[in-house]
């Protein structure tokens, strides 16, 4: 059972928050009391949905709908039997821990390895909010393939057919000669998000433990560091530089404003890309795996859904609105993930070279 306590309050609003709490289960609609609902805490866990709104969750039916992908791993590698695995992973709260500071959310040795051993095995490509710079120099692997800027600057191994737009799609090479895509939809957007860094840098200068992160193709506005009180005027400053910009868009993530163009395009749709270059856009027996920890995650979870074979894996320590089918708690129980993952693939004789 999900119950939401509504409290009235706008989409990334803590600003105006009433204290008069009405409650309502999410599947029937069906009004109870908020007495009744406080006498069953010791069974639910308080959190948040996609509105922003407090939702109550047990966690036995959070594991019922998204069970751990560690607990079902074999029978997930049953399905997997004879198929082309294509392995896609989020960075932040995925790879990493999430900490205060944003420059210094490296990934562990340990993962490294992990991360390096699985893209040996399969197809492997890291898709980030950071700028793909910026993502590529804290994974620091070159058998990995990465997007950055929630996929508005994917590095793919050839240029695509499907995507042969001149305009977005280059063929460039690296210093050892090596040919490979560099597709960039939001390029137009540059000189725009270069004012708006400007501005947004100038205009909450005043807020302490506001941090403003370049993405190239995308802004992230992090307040993790903000004092409560003075979170409501940072929501303002932001959307009224957004105002001025109305070809861009914000979305919230983990105590981040996340500012990008307002194209159609984003995890899901460069994951679609991404299939395409490798050569698996015409398989019928490839099996994307996607692990992520974010709300810019759930556009690949719903690809992975609509295309009906993948495991499209949330990384959430507490029960949370998702499309993902399973779920991990943390990076720590990723790393466990992909290790039994390089394990079963080296074991196994069904799975297909790649
Ligand atoms: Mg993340």
């Amino acid at each position: 059972m999900v119950l939401v306590l509504s409290s009235g309050r706008k989409k990334f609003g803590r600003c105006g928050l009433s204290n008069k709490f009405s409650t309502r289960t999410a599947q029937n609609k069906e009004e109870v009391s908020f007495q009744r609902v406080s006498l069953k805490m010791g069974l639910l866990q308080l959190t948040a949905n996609e509105n922003g709104n407090a939702i109550l969750v047990s966690q036995s039916s959070w594991l019922m709908k998204h069970p751990s992908a560690l607990d079902t791993f074999e029978q997930m590698m049953n399905i997997a039997r004879g198929r082309k695995i294509v392995v896609f992973l989020d960075y932040d709260g995925t790879l990493s821990n999430i900490v205060p500071n944003p420059d210094e959310a490296f990934m562990t040795n340990k993962m490294r390895i992990a991360v390096r051993e699985v893209a040996k095995c399969f197809p492997t490509a890291v898709i980030s909010g950071r700028s793909r710079n910026k993502v590529h120099g804290f994974v620091r692997l070159d058998n990995v393939y990465y997007a950055g800027s929630h996929g508005l600057d994917i590095a793919a191994p050839l240029p695509s057919s499907k995507y042969a737009d001149q305009k977005h799609q280059n063929r460039i090479a690296d210093e050892m000669g090596n040919e490979f895509a560099l597709f960039q939809p939001a390029q137009r957007y540059l000189p725009a998000i270069r004012k708006m860094l400007i501005a947004l840098n100038e205009k909450t200068k005043s807020i302490k433990g506001v941090v403003i992160e370049d993405n190239k193709f995308c802004i992230s506005v992090h307040y993790r560091n903000v004092l409560d009180e003075h979170f409501c005027t940072l929501e303002k400053l932001v959307k009224s530089v957004l105002q001025d910009n109305r070809d861009f868009r914000i979305s919230k993530g983990k105590k981040v404003f996340e500012i990008r163009p307002d194209i159609e395009w984003d995890k899901g749709h460069a994951l679609e890309y991404l299939l395409e270059t490798l050569g698996f856009s015409s398989s019928d027996d490839v099996l994307p795996i996607y692990i992520g920890d974010d709300r810019t995650d759930e556009d690949a979870f719903k690809v992975i859904r609509n295309r009906g074979e993948g495991f499209p894996i949330v990384v959430s320590s507490t029960p949370k609105d998702t499309m993902a089918l399973y779920s991990l708690r943390n990076p720590t129980e990723v790393n466990k993930f992909l290790s039994r993952l390089v394990t079963w693939r080296k074991k196994t004789s069904f799975c297909k070279l790649v």
